[in-house]
């Protein structure tokens, strides 16, 4: 199973790396006809801003739409989270609008720019070991979302279909489960893309 990481900027490698772990073909995605070639695609961590200007330089925002519409599964971890959001907080714009949540950038103030904590995702795992880096939070959601993981009380991790988001970096530690959960949706959509 052929799946893409978006690499524009951020933390492509160490994607790269567990989707290698879990059995699936990683690749570099650099130009918008890559996407033909791939059954999913990660959108990585990073400065949201700049990739999403990037996108937009090379096409990737309307190819991206595309390929969402053909059931296509994306995973955005961290800044690819907020590249899915339909709604960024206190923005009246967006990047790729595809999934119905409202986000908040750097939702966690400059006292806990970074830090990790155990997390319950359902689905996925019991005790996820997740990193939070200058990490947004999903402030709501809407229809056919369902959430994954909560933090405080707060919804970090979240599904629509097709669509896979967390606000923390679940490639930044060895445990590859999260890369797995986004494998067998690339696997149970594969059948399933229009
Ligand atoms: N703060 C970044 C943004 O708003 C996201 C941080 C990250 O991806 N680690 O785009």
């Amino acid at each position: 199973m052929k799946i893409g990481v978006l690499a524009l900027q951020g933390a492509v490698a160490e994607h790269m790396k567990l989707l290698e772990k879990v059995g699936a073909e990683p690749v570099a995605i650099k130009k918008v006809e890559q996407l033909n070639d791939i059954d999913g695609i990660i959108l990585p961590g990073g400065e949201s801003t700049t990739i999403g200007k990037l996108m937009k330089k090379y096409g990737f925002d309307t190819a991206l739409q595309e390929f969402s519409a053909q059931n296509k599964p994306i995973f955005g971890t961290c800044a690819g989270l907020i590249l899915l959001a339909g709604e960024i907080a206190g923005q009246d714009w967006n990047h790729l609008g595809l999934m119905n949540i409202t986000v908040q950038r750097n939702a966690f103030g400059r006292q806990r720019e970074s830090f990790e904590t155990d997390l319950i995702i359902d689905g996925v795992a019991e005790d996820f070991r997740a990193v939070f880096i200058r990490a947004p939070l999903i402030l709501g959601i809407g229809e056919n979302v369902k959430v994954l993981s909560e933090y405080n009380g707060e919804i970090v991790s979240a599904r629509q279909g097709n669509l896979l988001c967390s606000s923390f970096h679940p490639e930044l530690t060895d445990d590859a489960r999260m890369h797995d959960y986004f494998l067998q949706m690339v696997i149970e959509y594969r059948g399933q893309t229009v």
